[in-house]
């Protein structure tokens, strides 16, 4: 299937889990969708039975708040029943909203935000000690990047050279509380990054293709980490929630459930016309 098609199925189910569950982080989620969608159904080695093998690639949700994405993806990979979900946020159900390493399929409980790439890093350094070819991918949110622990993270990996690894900024401009921009300036991210030793792409992040080839590209610089800084629209895929800072956690009414619904749909339908 088109990876473009699969994004618009995992952003439908996205509204879906949130509108039902009356809670969520839909912002966030629609932002990130097309990068969890390369990952997990094209880049990375992983697989419901192989949950626990040692070969397989790690991926750690550093912005958990957008747990809801994740769980759609991996409900849909087989590594748990769609049906868990009707649980979802309900009293006493191991799916809540933030990871959380109880769910087959998730590595690390986050949502605390600014540990999630320290982790990666250590998976990495173990990887390389362990001689297993296993790569790491960690996804950060930009406000995320408030959180001095993240540079602590950045620092290291750019010490050891950590070529098995590949950190995602979700670039979308937006967080809780307004435009990244005026809360703290993250003016020239790239050039951070850099100055820490890593390979830096920028990418337009929610252009599927444009996300896999950077993964891709990814996996052949040699001696250092790449981050791949993905420009991101918060609320990707639905007119009225993109770019309004208000959908950070908001709940779709049941009208702007249909709304959304529909258009994912005929979202959907154009790449089925383009891939004919
Ligand atoms: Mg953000």
């Amino acid at each position: 299937m088109d990876l473009r098609m699969k994004a618009c199925d995992i952003r439908t189910d996205i509204v879906e889990i949130i509108h039902r569950a009356g809670t969520g982080h839909i912002g966030g989620d629609l932002s990130v969708t097309d990068i969890l969608v390369d990952l997990y159904y094209k880049q990375m080695n992983v697989a419901p039975d192989k949950a626990a093998d040692r070969e397989r690639d790690r991926f750690v949700l550093s912005k958990g708040h957008s747990v809801e994405a994740l769980y759609a993806v991996l409900a849909d990979r087989g590594f748990f029943p769609k049906e868990d979900l009707l649980t979802y946020a309900q009293p006493g159900s191991k799916y809540i909203g933030h990871p959380n390493n109880k769910v087959n399929g998730i590595e690390m409980n986050t949502g605390s935000l600014g540990h999630g790439l320290s982790v990666g890093v250590g998976m990495a350094l173990a990887g390389r000690m362990d001689k297993k070819k296993y790569r790491v991918y960690v996804v950060l949110g930009d406000g995320e990047m408030e959180e001095g622990s993240v540079w602590e993270a950045v620092t290291a990996g750019g010490h050891y050279k950590l070529d098995n690894l590949t950190a995602f900024v979700d670039r979308n401009r937006l967080q809780i509380s307004g435009p990244t921009e005026e809360i703290m300036t993250q003016d020239k991210q790239e050039d951070r990054w850099a100055a820490f030793g890593w390979n830096v792409l920028s990418i337009p992040g929610n252009d599927i293709e444009a996300v896999d080839d950077a993964v891709e590209l990814a996996k052949h610089i040699k001696n250092k980490p790449t981050v791949i800084i993905a420009n991101t629209t918060k609320g990707c895929g639905v007119s009225f929630m993109e770019n309004q800072v208000g959908w950070h956690h908001r709940v779709p009414t049941d009208q702007e459930y249909e709304q959304a619904i529909q258009e994912l749909a005929q979202r959907r339908m154009q790449y089925a016309q383009d891939s004919e």
